[in-house]
């Protein structure tokens, strides 16, 4: 069964038309680039299946459900957002464990979990900080982390890794390529850069002006580009 599915979803702010009729479905396991460039829909996509806007039309099912018009507590998704917003009053500590807080879990699994996973992001060390003591890159990295601290049905990420450095980026990219290998994380990851949907996606989901104009494997993208506009964006094969 379909993790996600997409049947007709369109979105519209007033009269500008900005998501036209998509219709896709992520398999279980799947990681799932949507690129494509600036403007052309892809975090609003990517919010209406957060529940953080709702479809003018169509429908989105989360493991064969339909939660179009569920809230997004209703949802058991992860969301790792570009603006990582953490609480300016908790210790980084604190915000990573956040999630496992409200949903009760006992202080000693908690700290060891939240230690487990900040470790793997390299701001274990980190732990007794506020945000505001910590550089831009580690807050984005405690942002991931807390997202990642506890299990979720569905990930999703909007450039989560935009602010942070080349190497950085290679090491938290390696880490999500773990993650998605290791318990085969369900994710939907927003990006315009094709290196990163290259190294990271199971498919990617190809968008012009609000539409999918490819869904196949990063090969299958690279070397059989479904239309110019593709082969342009991710650069044929010389
Ligand atoms: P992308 O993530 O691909 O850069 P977005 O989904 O953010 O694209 O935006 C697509 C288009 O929708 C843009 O033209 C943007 O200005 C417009 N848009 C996004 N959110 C709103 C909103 N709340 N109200 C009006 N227009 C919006």
């Amino acid at each position: 069964m379909a993790s996600v599915s997409f049947e007709g979803v369109q979105k519209a702010f007033g009269t500008l038309t900005v998501v036209r009729d998509i219709s896709l479905d992520i398999g279980d396991g799947d990681f799932v680039c949507l690129l494509g460039p600036s403007g052309c829909g892809k975090t609003t996509t990517l919010r209406m299946v957060a529940g953080l806007e709702q479809p003018t039309a169509g429908r989105i099912l989360i493991g064969g459900a339909d939660v179009t018009h569920k809230p997004p507590k209703d949802r058991n998704l992860s969301m790792v957002f570009q603006d990582y917003a953490l609480y300016p009053h908790m210790s980084l500590g604190q915000n990573i464990g956040y999630p496992l807080k409200v949903r009760g879990a006992p202080v000693e699994a908690r700290r060891g979990r939240t230690q487990e996973v900040a470790d793997i992001l390299q701001i274990g060390h980190l732990l007794d900080r506020l945000p505001s003591q910590i550089s831009g890159g580690q807050q984005q990295r405690a942002s991931l982390a807390r997202a990642l601290v506890h299990p979720s049905q569905v990930y999703l990420f909007d450039e989560p890794l935009s602010n942070l450095d080349a190497k950085l980026r290679l090491e938290a990219r390696a880490f999500l390529n773990h993650l998605q290998r290791d318990i085969g994380m369900t994710a939907v990851y927003v990006t315009h850069d094709q290196a990163e949907a290259m190294a990271l996606a199971t498919r990617i989901a190809v968008m012009e002006a609000g539409e999918v104009v490819q869904y196949a494997p990063p090969l299958e993208v690279y070397r059989r580009p479904a239309t110019t506009f593709v082969a342009g964006f991710v650069g044929n094969p010389p």
